[in-house]
């Protein structure tokens, strides 16, 4: 069979452009389709791009301008809510190049990565939210809900954790998981807090968990994770005001130590909460034409800080998986061979740290009591130890052929 030509991407966040600047490098010509009119909405969202992910985007040229806008995070802080030091522990590894993690703002890095693929001559679509797609011959046909369609060889669904493609692939496909956490964040200047820019406190509160850092600017970036158990609906979010928000929330930090509640009340911008999910195990990730990467394929819990950058993995490798391999399904079939183990791994250990995010009554003693002995234990496991390194020090060599 020939190799594949032409590529189809579904989704435009951080798996899209990352998997259309890969593909350009190994010879494919792909056209991204964003839903989106514009740019993602992103209240308060930002995250940690680990150093694993940092090193895939330097194999596709883009990790400088993809973190301009971030700043370098190396550590967690971890305390309880009485106000006691539980540990520390690495939020990624410093590679011997001096390389490290980067907190960023979501739309800051959708941005930039949209920019870098535009200024490459990759065209991106906005508005083009995907219905439906099918087999045609040699190739596939998407269809939008605009009633435009469009044909290539094959289809890379990048669409996220509520993923279309996952379900045209397997209509039997779980669902995503609601991980009993709704997520809130914001971002505040002139409230001095006790902290070293480029490290993350993370306070596990008596009813909710709260994490904030200092960037380099002098802003605080702060986030909330509420326990919530029955998933709140788009409709009912939405009828809560932010100054509610606000108030629910200092009510729920109240009795913790730490700076939540002056963070919380100082924050002007609106706020706008969004329920956490993750992704069950799937059977497929692809068929002979059609694949899932990124959230669409395995996210993981955003307690893991990885999804962004096993997405970003996952565009370098499916590329070389593509340049290498003759026909689609064999490429396809090789990537997901690669990838299950390492994706799998991470969102085990992340759905462990999730559980004692919502711990409440017992739970929340026994935390807090075994937190300052286990800590310098992983602390030690991750810097040092060999599953700190295939985490972080994870490397797709671009220039090895690709072969399982
Ligand atoms: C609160 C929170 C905190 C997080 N913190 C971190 C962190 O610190 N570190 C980290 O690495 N990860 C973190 N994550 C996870 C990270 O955001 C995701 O893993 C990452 O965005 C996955 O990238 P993606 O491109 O696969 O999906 P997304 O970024 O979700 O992009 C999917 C895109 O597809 C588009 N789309 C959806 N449906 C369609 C359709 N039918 N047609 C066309 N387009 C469509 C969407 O509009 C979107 O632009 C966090 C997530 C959350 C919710």
């Amino acid at each position: 069979m020939s190799h594949t030509r032409t590529v189809l991407i579904v989704g435009g966040g951080i798996a899209g452009p990352a998997a259309a600047m890969a593909l350009q490098k190994a010879g494919l010509d792909s056209v991204v389709y964003e839903a989106h009119p514009g740019s993602a909405e992103n209240i308060g969202a930002f995250l940690t791009v680990a150093v694993n992910g940092v090193n895939a985007l330097r194999t596709l040229g883009a990790d400088q301008p993809a973190i301009a806008a971030g700043f370098p995070t190396t550590e967690i802080i971890v305390w309880s809510g009485t106000g006691k030091r539980l540990g520390a522990a690495a939020v990624s590894m410093t590679l011997a190049d001096g390389t490290t993690g980067y907190t960023l703002k979501r739309a800051d890095l959708y941005a930039a990565l949209h920019n870098q693929a535009a200024s490459r001559g990759i065209r991106i679509e906005h508005g083009k939210r995907l219905a439906a797609a099918d087999a045609v011959s040699g190739g596939v046909r998407a269809g939008f809900t605009d009633g435009t369609s469009a044909t290539a060889d094959i289809l890379i669904g990048c669409d996220g954790v509520h993923s279309t493609v996952r379900r045209i692939i397997d209509p039997t496909a779980p669902a995503p998981d609601y991980a009993g956490l709704i997520n809130l964040g914001g971002y505040v200047r002139g409230v001095p807090v006790t902290a070293e820019p480029g490290t993350y406190h993370m306070i596990f509160g008596k009813r909710a968990f709260f994490g904030y850092a200092l960037a380099p600017t002098g802003e605080v970036w702060w986030f909330a994770n509420v326990p919530e158990p029955e998933e709140p609906t788009r409709d009912s979010r939405a009828r809560i005001s932010s100054s509610e928000w606000r108030q629910r929330l200092t009510d729920l930090f109240a009795d913790d130590a730490g700076p939540a509640t002056q963070l919380i009340q100082a924050t002007a911008h609106q706020l706008a909460a969004s329920p956490v999910h993750t992704m069950p195990r799937l059977r497929a990730w692809h068929t002979d034409r059609m694949i899932v990467i990124g959230d669409a394929a395995h996210a993981p819990s955003p307690t893991s800080g990885q999804g962004a950058s096993l997405a970003i993995e996952d565009a370098v490798q499916l590329a070389k998986c593509l340049r290498d391999l003759p026909g689609p399904d064999r490429a396809f079939g090789t990537f997901e061979q690669l990838r299950r183990p390492r994706v799998e791994k991470i969102i085990k250990q992340a759905a462990r740290v999730n559980n004692n995010k919502a711990a409440t009554g017992l739970g929340r003693i026994l935390r807090d009591r075994t937190m300052p002995v286990l800590m310098p234990a992983y602390v030690r496991f991750i810097a040092n130890g060999k599953p700190g390194r295939q985490l972080y020090a994870h490397h797709i060599d671009w220039d090895t052929p690709c072969t399982y």
